[in-house]
């Protein structure tokens, strides 16, 4: 059995401000290292399940956050940002069995967590056929397009409830809830001891079981904080103003949004 596990920091158990997930700055490190067992723990779940290749996707802010020296033998890591659109998935194809996503988090403006966004946070909206886009969203789709099932997802309880509405056999570990730019959370003990069971038990369950996003049409419109960016971005070959501050983006494929995204 072939697995993904791409790990984000902004869903990890505890994180509730950018001071904790932005290098360089003072209170990082602490955090990149519970970011760090996390990842540990889903590893150790996915063996556990019987997983004999892992591939671990550093996914956060520079992609080079996990601390590797600590990670189990045998797991690949990937690291920094290539450019390719599958981004938090790089790597992914066909040939792997199952995707776990570990420290995720919910999509611009949503109020599940302190440090909600999609992407590069530089939206001020995103939408997809008129939804919310989260990253979750997008690299779920991206998954399905190569065939491949998201069966694991923790992070905040936001992004947990919007990936059961995608895919109700999906196993979830809410590591917190956002209050405003609060949080009430797990502690890291208690997260990774989930992470590592639900992982497990996610990959106990046969792929069909879980259902996967798809559309035959995708319309992508991206608000921007100031509508000189929109202008701009509106260029982008197949892009075009809906509004001062907005562009719509409209492709047959989610790789074709995701290699948009790549130049907003
Ligand atoms: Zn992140």
């Amino acid at each position: 059995m072939k697995v993904m596990i791409s790990v984000d920091i902004e869903g990890i158990a505890g994180i509730a401000h950018w001071d904790e997930a932005l290098k360089p700055r003072d209170e990082y490190p602490a955090f990149r290292d519970l970011m760090t067992d996390e990842a540990i723990a889903a590893c150790q779940g996915a063996r556990a399940a019987g997983a004999t290749e892992i591939f671990l996707r550093d996914a956060h802010q520079t992609a080079r956050n996990l601390d590797i020296s600590r990670l189990p033998e045998g797991v690949r890591v990937i690291r920094g940002w290539s450019g390719h659109p599958f981004k938090m998935l790089q790597e992914l194809d066909e040939s792997f069995d199952a995707v776990a996503m570990v420290g995720w988090h919910g999509a611009a403006r949503d109020g599940g967590n302190p440090l909600s966004h999609t992407m590069t946070g530089r939206f001020a909206d995103i939408t997809l056929n008129d939804e919310p886009l989260s990253e979750y969203g997008l690299h779920a789709r991206l998954a399905a397009s190569v065939g491949v099932p998201v069966v694991f997802l923790s992070g905040d309880a936001a992004i947990c409830a919007e990936a059961r509405g995608i895919n109700p056999a999906i196993n979830t570990v809410e590591t917190k809830v956002g209050r405003g730019a609060s949080v009430v959370t797990l502690v890291p003990r208690d997260a990774c001891a989930r992470i590592e069971a639900g992982v497990a038990s996610a990959l106990a369950t046969p792929r069909t079981d879980h259902a996967m996003p798809v559309a035959q049409a995708h319309r992508l419109d991206l608000r921007f904080p100031h509508h000189e960016l929109a202008y701009q971005k509106s260029f982008y070959p197949g892009a075009r103003l809906v509004a001062p501050d907005t562009i719509r983006v409209e492709a047959d494929t989610i790789f074709e949004i995701a290699r948009a995204l790549c130049f907003m």
